[in-house]
């Protein structure tokens, strides 16, 4: 069975990716991340202040993961870190031509936002595992997420950077990006139906 990476030997990608709060990544130690910090010339006050903006107050450790990638066919997000695409509602699998380069936070308990999305490891979406359905995958039955992290998604933070256009599909539970004329593809049937989510904002690269 396929698990999805984890970013830990990515650490030099993420810290330039220092736009807010990012310099963290889960899997340095304090110390690492002090010293860091340091030869950066980041006051440690000031930036506990800029992660105060986002998360709960205090030291907030945040782990993130890239690979992740949109499908220009179904509109959902999905994991590319492991052989397999995944099968894609449209036909085949996920197509990500086009896509940016977007960046998840997981394993993170004390990170503001909505937890419990999960990676597929049959059709490698991400998928609300938080309802009693699992939805439709893809790849047959119902989505699978053994093997995922725990994923954190920003909900209704208007002023969290990042692009805003995600939405939840009732029917399959996935990610989906709703910015485009058409919907995507959603594997329970027809196109994703976004009508009762809230609005979610990925960091991307
Ligand atoms: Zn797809
Ligand atoms: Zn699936
Ligand atoms: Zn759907």
């Amino acid at each position: 069975m396929a698990f999805n990476k984890n970013i830990q030997n990515k650490d030099a990608k993420f810290f330039r990716f220092g736009k807010f709060d990012s310099v963290f990544n889960g899997g340095q130690t304090r110390r690492k991340f002090l010293k860091y910090m340091m030869l950066t010339g980041i006051g440690v006050t000031g930036t506990t202040v800029t992660l105060s903006l986002w998360h709960k107050p205090g030291f907030t450790q945040v782990s993130r993961q890239g690979d992740w990638q949109w499908c220009r066919k179904c509109q959902a997000l999905s994991f590319v870190g492991n052989d397999s695409l995944g099968a894609c509602p449209a036909g085949g699998v996920h197509n990500h031509r086009g896509s940016g380069e977007y960046v998840l936070i997981l394993d993170s308990p004390n990170v503001r936002g909505q937890d419990n999305w999960r990676w597929c490891n049959k059709c490698q979406v991400l998928a609300f595992a938080g309802n009693q359905t699992l939805g439709i995958c893809a790849a047959g039955g119902v989505h699978n997420h053994q093997g995922s992290g725990n994923y954190v998604l920003k909900l209704n933070e208007p002023n969290y950077p990042g692009q805003k256009e995600w939405r939840w599909c009732i029917k399959c539970q996935e990610l989906n990006f709703a910015g485009n004329d058409s919907l995507g593809s959603c594997p329970a049937g027809g196109v994703h139906n976004n009508i009762s989510s809230g609005a979610y904002t990925l960091e991307i690269l």
